[in-house]
């Protein structure tokens, strides 16, 4: 062989064991784990086309809306963005993005490689973009596609979207939204609130396996797409071609796209039965906004201070938490992994060495984990602080 078999391959794999209290994954429940080792079907085998449909059903649920064009994309939340975006946009049209963390960084990045003319509305970290802003920039920009992210994971920022349908609809603009990391654990209603395309996450509120995104089109975001003038970009994120596959048109055949991974579908819909089971929607949001609730309270008590200041402006599933002042926030992640096996994070992008950030979502999202995350921050803290780590 001119290359030969790595040895590395000759030992075991292994995998330990970690309580994911940071930003995502979260961990899987026992039951999705055991979905996952279900045997491997076709990808076009009449029990796996139900799971999709099941799918299609659980996520207009969830999205609350009735869009036909509903289903999953084969990648991590990163793909969401990208179907949207490279579908919506063609070359010069011009996209407006709410930019306050990295996920309008990383929407503005793809948008341009596409062609788009991406326009930012640039907030300082932490801070909600108001209805009124967004107007005069609506009127200054004249976009045709607007993106905002409900929930700004690099700095735990729940954005209100109140209003921004209208301002849409009033400007003739397609509206998008990153729910990764909200939908499932605070009110989000797609139709409601007039949504042309929204995506979320499989690995953070729902403890699923990351690798498949579900996303929805409503009919404006077709016609958007059915009056292209060139054609999408991208063979595998393109809507009309996944649309066949998930069979979402009525009048249009199945036809075979690629090969969707049956595994992550069967983990996708365990995580699913579970979240319906356990009192859906309105449950988990009630349980998120009390668990919360008491990580802000015992938090403060314990002289740790809040990111975001507003209680209102917080996505309940990441916590930002400001790293006080002259630690290392970065050796207080790594203590309580090193001695704990536990994740706590610190910042992404523009918070990297100023917040800690803690996830509790779905089946994490427990009053025990509350306690054990602000005593494990406070003990490597003191650790660090002492014996300066
Ligand atoms: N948007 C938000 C708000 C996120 O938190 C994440 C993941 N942290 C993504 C998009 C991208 O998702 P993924 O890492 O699954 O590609």
């Amino acid at each position: 062989m001119e290359v030969s078999a790595p040895v590395e391959f000759l030992t075991p794999l292994v995998v330990p064991n970690k309580l994911l209290l940071g930003p995502g994954p979260s961990n899987f429940p026992d039951r999705v784990r055991e979905a996952l080792s279900h045997p491997v079907l076709g990808h076009l085998h009449p029990e796996t086309l139900k799971i999709m449909d099941d799918l299609k059903e659980g996520f207009k649920y969830l999205f609350q809306t009735t869009n036909p064009l509903t289903l999953c994309i084969s990648a991590s939340g990163h793909a969401g963005m990208e179907t949207g975006l490279v579908n919506l946009l063609e070359k010069d049209d011009v996209i407006l993005i709410a930019h306050s963390g990295i996920w309008g960084e990383r929407a503005a990045d793809m948008s341009k490689r596409i062609g788009g003319d991406v326009r930012l509305i640039k907030k300082p970290l932490g801070e909600q973009l108001s209805l009124l802003e967004a107007r005069k920039h609506f009127e200054l920009h004249k976009p045709k596609v607007f993106f905002i992210t409900h929930g700004e994971s690099s700095t735990g920022m729940l954005q209100n979207l109140d209003g921004f349908g209208e301002l849409c609809h009033e400007y003739n603009c397609i509206f998008m939204v990153d729910a990764v990391i909200t939908l499932g654990c605070v009110p989000f209603y797609a139709d409601k609130w007039k949504i042309d395309v929204a995506y979320s996450g499989s690995q953070k509120v729902l403890n699923a396996p990351p690798g498949i995104t579900p996303i929805t089109f409503n009919s404006r975001a077709i016609d958007k797409i059915t009056s292209r003038k060139t054609l999408v970009q991208s063979f595998n994120f393109d809507m009309h071609l996944l649309g066949e596959y998930w069979n979402c048109f009525p009048n249009k055949k199945r036809i075979y796209h690629h090969t969707v991974s049956p595994t992550l579908l069967y983990g996708l819909r365990e995580s699913l039965a579970m979240f319906i089971e356990q009192g859906g929607l309105e449950a988990s949001w009630k349980k998120h906004a009390m668990i919360s609730q008491n990580l802000y309270k015992k938090l403060e008590a314990n002289g740790l201070s809040l990111f975001i200041r507003n209680a209102n402006e917080r996505a309940p599933s990441i916590t930002s938490v400001n790293v006080p002042a002259n630690i290392d926030g970065t050796k207080v992640s790594s203590y309580i992994m090193q001695n704990y096996k536990v994740e706590i994070s610190g910042g992404l992008g523009p918070t990297v060495g100023k917040i800690f950030r803690i996830g509790l979502m779905g089946t994490n999202a427990r009053d025990e984990f509350v306690d054990k995350a602000i005593n494990l921050l406070i003990e490597a803290i003191e650790a660090v602080k002492s014996q300066k780590l």
